[in-house]
């Protein structure tokens, strides 16, 4: 991305606060006529005085000029301080409203795309965190800049430079001369300077992560007594780190140098020049000191130019980042417009394929079907891409071929918002947001009252747990236990009340008396809709109406436990070696003896 394109698409979001950008540029242009006062005032100090030691007129005389001279100084600086107070705080404020403006973009943008969007490898949460950050904060620092400082610095030397051609023409050229001298500088500064930048970012990525990991598997290091390890590995990430930022502060030492260097060669150009107009009587005695003021006016803000180098080209990195999320339209998730009266629960596959964005093939021609008002359970080994199904079924995915229908009509015709409405998701591991009890079990149904959701925390088996508690309902979710966390997940559910239901493992993290409790649950809530249920529990399998069995990403075998069992295919695999792992011998021996 070039900087012309940034800023075009930078402007729209500019759009809202055009007067407050209008105001910051007259403080602007205000505060930088305001700044060369000092050297004109510095000026007619120089030659009133000289005057007046030329002329010999008491000291009455020099202390009432430099009475009206303080007076005027006095009265520049407080409007110069009531300037510049207004220009940083109009540019901090419009940084502060971009920036707002740039995090709810990206956030209400990001909220209307797909499942593919989120799982694919460069948007793995982490990253597309560290990319939406790290853009955020350089755009809003490219438009704080521009407008904080970049604006009123180069206000400040176009005026200066303005001053100096008017006070004489060969003074200004030698300020002019001074400009791409230190552009070029200053590039080359920027340049040298973006390796060691770069690498700075991911050591300091890398330190921020390395710790994380240390803090996330203390007990494992601990376990293991591999302190020694963890501290060198850290050490070398240090040491790096510490070269690299010593590198960088002598590089830009250097350059500091040559531009002070340069800069006092300026000065000095401007002296000599200026005494020679001076003795040659074409200028007066004040001169001197007015041109040096003027070129220090000049060259003090375009001194900071390698600083909007390296941030200007930060932006441009990272906003392309940015506006790739922003404008990223085929990540949109699609909605077809089609809204029944009534579900009936009617689900059916015909020869789906399905393929993830990273190209791993999940399912290979399924068809199958799911019949309305009872339970169908999924049952296969791991991978055997029964959690696929569900994503599919909620339209999370779309399938690369095939069809499936709802009560006869294509899913994609359904308007999405409607059916995920209409459909209750309860996963292995359920998010459980941060906030209270009462909040988390809400999100199920936001306009729910208090009875109803006490109602369905005790369908969940979970109220007289949370009465338990010493905030009860208004207790942090995040500190109670997985199965806790489970049950809070499903009473959720229960509150959002949907005539089809998947629950994929949703007792895979439970203890066995909360299993048992879910069980029942599960059992209340799966009366009169269309269930489908992915689970390693036998109890579970054995009560669905109907089997579906897939191996590797197919369809292999399908119908009743006991006519599956029977065959004595697949099925009678899996679910043996789940009854062997159960010891159900000794089980048995247990209960009888
Ligand atoms: P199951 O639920 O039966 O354990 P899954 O449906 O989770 O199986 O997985 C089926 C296949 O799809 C596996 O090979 C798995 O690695 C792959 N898979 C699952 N989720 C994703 C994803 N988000 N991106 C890419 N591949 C995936």
């Amino acid at each position: 991305m070039t900087l012309s394109q940034l800023f075009v698409k930078i402007l729209p979001f500019t759009k809202p606060y055009k007067n407050l950008i209008f105001y910051t540029l007259i403080l602007t242009v205000i505060g930088s006529l305001a700044v060369q006062v000092n050297a004109y005032i510095l000026k007619y100090t120089v030659d009133t005085i000289s005057d007046l030691l030329v002329e010999g007129t008491p000291l009455v005389r020099g202390l009432y000029i430099l009475g009206f001279i303080s007076a005027i100084l006095l009265a520049k600086e407080v409007v110069y301080a009531c300037i510049q107070f207004g220009q940083k705080f109009y540019g901090e404020k419009l940084r502060i409203m971009i920036a707002r403006d740039f995090s709810q973009a990206i956030v209400d943008r990001i909220l209307t795309y797909r499942m593919a969007f989120y799982t694919s490898a460069e948007n793995e949460s982490g990253k597309l965190q560290t990319r939406i950050d790290a853009s955020i904060s350089s755009l809003t620092r490219l438009v704080q800049n521009f407008f904080i400082d970049i604006l009123p610095l180069f206000a400040n030397a176009i005026v200066a430079l303005i001053c100096m051609f008017l006070a004489n023409f060969y003074v200004g050229l030698v300020g002019l001369f001074i400009v791409p001298v230190y552009f070029y500088v200053s590039q080359l500064q920027a340049t040298k300077l973006s390796g060691f930048r770069r690498r700075m970012r991911s050591y300091r990525e890398n330190k921020s992560n390395q710790i994380i990991n240390l803090i996330d598997s203390i007990m494992v290091i601990k376990s293991f007594v591999r302190e020694d390890i963890e501290a060198e590995r850290h050490r070398s990430i240090q040491y790096d780190m510490t070269e690299n930022q010593m590198q960088t502060r002598k590089t830009g030492f250097i350059f500091y140098s040559i531009k002070s260097f340069i800069e006092q060669i300026g000065v000095v150009i401007v002296i000599i020049l200026t005494a020679y107009f001076v003795l040659n009587d074409q200028m007066t005695l004040g001169a001197i000191m007015f041109h040096i003021m003027l070129f220090n006016n000049v060259s003090a803000p375009i001194r900071q130019l390698h600083r909007i180098y390296d941030e200007v080209n930060d932006a441009l990195i990272y906003s392309e980042s940015f506006f790739d999320i922003l404008e990223a339209d085929d990540a949109h998730e699609q909605s077809g417009g089609y809204i029944p009266t009534t579900l009936r629960g009617e689900i059916r596959m015909q020869d789906v394929d399905f393929e993830y964005p990273n190209g791993v093939k999940a399912l290979h021609r399924i068809s199958m079907t799911v019949k309305p008002n009872q339970i169908t359970a999924l049952v296969g080994l791991s991978g055997a891409g029964k959690s696929t199904i569900i994503n599919l079924l909620d339209k999370f995915y779309h399938p690369s071929s095939g069809q499936i229908l709802l009560d006869g009509i294509d899913l994609r015709e359904y308007d999405t918002d409607f059916l995920r409405r209409n459909v209750g998701l309860v996963l292995q591991r359920n998010h459980i947001f941060k906030g209270s009890i009462r909040e988390n079990i809400r999100y199920g149904r936001v306009e729910a009252t208090e009875e109803e959701i006490i109602d369905s925390a005790k369908k969940a088996f979970i109220h007289e747990q949370i009465t338990e508690l010493p905030n009860g309902y208004d207790s942090e979710a995040h500190l109670l236990s997985g199965g806790q966390q489970q049950r809070i997940a499903i009473a959720r559910m229960f509150l959002k009340n949907p005539p089809i239901i998947f629950l994929d493992e949703p007792t895979a993290n439970l203890d066995a008396i909360a299993t048992e409790q879910i069980k029942k649950s599960l059992d209340a809530i799966k009366v009169g809709r269309t269930v489908v249920i992915v689970s390693h529990s036998i109890s579970q399998i054995i009560d669905a109406s109907h089997i579906i069995v897939m191996e590797k990403g197919r369809v292999v075998e399908d119908g009743t436990h006991d006519t599956l069992y029977q065959k004595k295919g697949t099925y009678y695999r899996i679910f043996s070696a789940m009854a062997n792992s159960l010891n159900i011998q000794k089980i048995t021996e247990s209960i009888r003896g």
